[in-house]
């Protein structure tokens, strides 16, 4: 399929063709002609799979094709989770507002009330906004929603995580009208509180699923190592950039502390080979964050530090390597965390390193992926850890079985993968898949 079979607008097409994509993608071949049918949507895809225009085509389409139901109010209100997310999918619709007359604002979390006050007041068609600031002003009047002809929520399992479904259930109410469309994005469809919130929010929705549901990359090269302590980590984190061809790395810890300690100890530990690291933590202003964010996508540093805050919403091209330091405490951070690399057809390495501490989120991200994991084995730095085995009382008339497992388990290594890498049976036992609902410091989140 092309775009040119979508029956999108030349000034759209024309603006395609200036960004360079040849065909669309499987969100947008799908999502683009149902939503401009007219329906309701429930979209699942992975991250980086070209969802943002998926929703933003039919969009501006649908301004371009008819006449707005009121003159004042916004047209068409784009809701995500995050201030990053929020920031790039503004940056695709300015790339597509470009010689068109369509007004477009963003509102923030943290960014001046009064300020976002006054360019609501200059009556934009496109609000692009986190829930919990615009629900803000919509209590204080400073939108109205009546209006409004396309809701779009993007990541709604992960505003729903958040705790944004007050204002998620305020800004539908301001906006509940029979012409509306609603148009929802999830990273997956299988979260009960989406399923419920589609429920309430949407009109016979279509449902799109595109590949499995908890999103897997195939460009993705995932790998896993198990690491016996801290120090053990820092080895094969030195390993891993000494040894390996990468271009920026995204490195997630699982604490604050965490990641201003170990950005200390790279920048010392690579200060001769030019490497320099940055941290983003969460007790940086807005403005410092921003900073960070902007000198790391320009390129200026070579490895970012996070906590999960980075893990949503950054369209860095250029991160080649994810390494989980720490694996993540709630388990669909793991595929948010590793979806920074193999952006746009890109391939990426997301390196997982699993100590005891990292046991259980391990198992629930094992759950999770639904695949079988093998461990890989870099030569001198092997652990001693190899995971907590549940230990099963033998009765004395299950012995012969018993010796049939053990020998089983005791399997050659399989054959090399990469020229260091070795990779051995996971032995890990059965993984129950348990699901938990993410929550951030509200610090992480936004800034009222
Ligand atoms: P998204 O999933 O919307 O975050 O998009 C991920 C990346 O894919 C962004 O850098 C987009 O600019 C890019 N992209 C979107 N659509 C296409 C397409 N049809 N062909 C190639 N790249 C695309």
């Amino acid at each position: 399929m092309q775009f040119t079979d979508l029956n999108l607008d030349q000034r759209l097409l024309a603006t395609i063709e200036h960004l360079g994509f040849d065909e669309p993608t499987e969100i947008q071949q799908q999502a683009i002609p149902a939503a401009m049918s007219g329906h309701d949507l429930i979209a699942s895809s992975k991250t980086g799979s070209g969802k943002t225009l998926a929703f933003l085509l039919p969009a501006m389409q649908r301004l371009m094709n008819n006449r707005a139901l009121s003159k004042r109010d916004p047209r068409v209100v784009i809701l995500t989770p995050t201030r990053e997310l929020a920031k790039q999918v503004f940056g695709q619709l300015r790339l597509l507002l470009a010689n068109t007359q369509f007004k477009s604002v963003l509102i923030l979390g943290g960014e001046n009330f009064n300020d976002q006050a006054k360019m609501l007041a200059k009556e934009p068609h496109f609000v692009v906004a986190t829930p919990g600031r615009l629900a803000d002003h919509l209590t204080h009047r400073h939108l109205y929603l009546q209006g409004l002809e396309l809701l779009i929520l993007d990541e709604a399992d992960r505003m729903l995580d958040l705790g944004f479904s007050e204002q998620l259930a305020q800004i539908n109410k301001a906006a509940d009208h029979r012409k509306r469309q609603t148009l929802m994005f999830s990273a997956t469809l299988d979260h009960a509180q989406v399923n419920e919130f589609a429920k309430e929010l949407l009109t016979k929705p279509k449902r799109i699923a595109i590949g499995h549901g908890h999103s897997e990359h195939k460009d993705i090269n995932k790998r896993f190592y198990f690491v016996d302590n801290l120090e053990h980590k820092e080895k094969l984190l030195k390993y891993f950039l000494e040894n390996e061809t990468h271009q920026q790395v995204i490195i997630f810890t699982a604490t604050r502390s965490d990641t201003e300690r170990l950005s200390l100890w790279l920048n010392e530990t690579f200060a001769e080979q030019g490497f320099t690291t940055v941290a983003l933590s969460g007790e940086l202003n807005q403005s410092q964050r921003n900073q960070i964010m902007e000198s790391f996508t320009k390129g200026q540093q070579k490895i970012l530090v996070t906590t999960d805050l980075a893990s949503r919403g950054l369209d860095l091209l250029n991160v080649s390597h994810v390494i989980n330091f720490d694996m993540p405490k709630h388990t669909e951070e793991f595929i948010h965390r590793i979806g920074r690399t193999g952006r746009a057809g890109a391939s990426g390495d997301a390196i997982s390193l699993v100590g005891p501490k990292d046991w259980l989120s391990f198992k629930n991200v094992k759950g999770f992926l639904q695949q079988k994991i093998s461990f890989a084995v870099v030569d001198g730095l092997k652990a001693k850890f190899n995971g907590i085995k549940k230990k099963k009382p033998v009765k004395e008339k299950d012995v012969s079985t018993q010796k049939i497992i053990n020998k089983k388990q005791i399997k050659k290594p399989k054959q090399h993968v990469k020229q260091q890498v070795k990779f051995v049976d996971d032995s890990a036992g059965e993984m129950p898949v348990m699901r938990r609902k993410a929550k951030l410091a509200p610090q992480d989140i936004e800034k009222d």
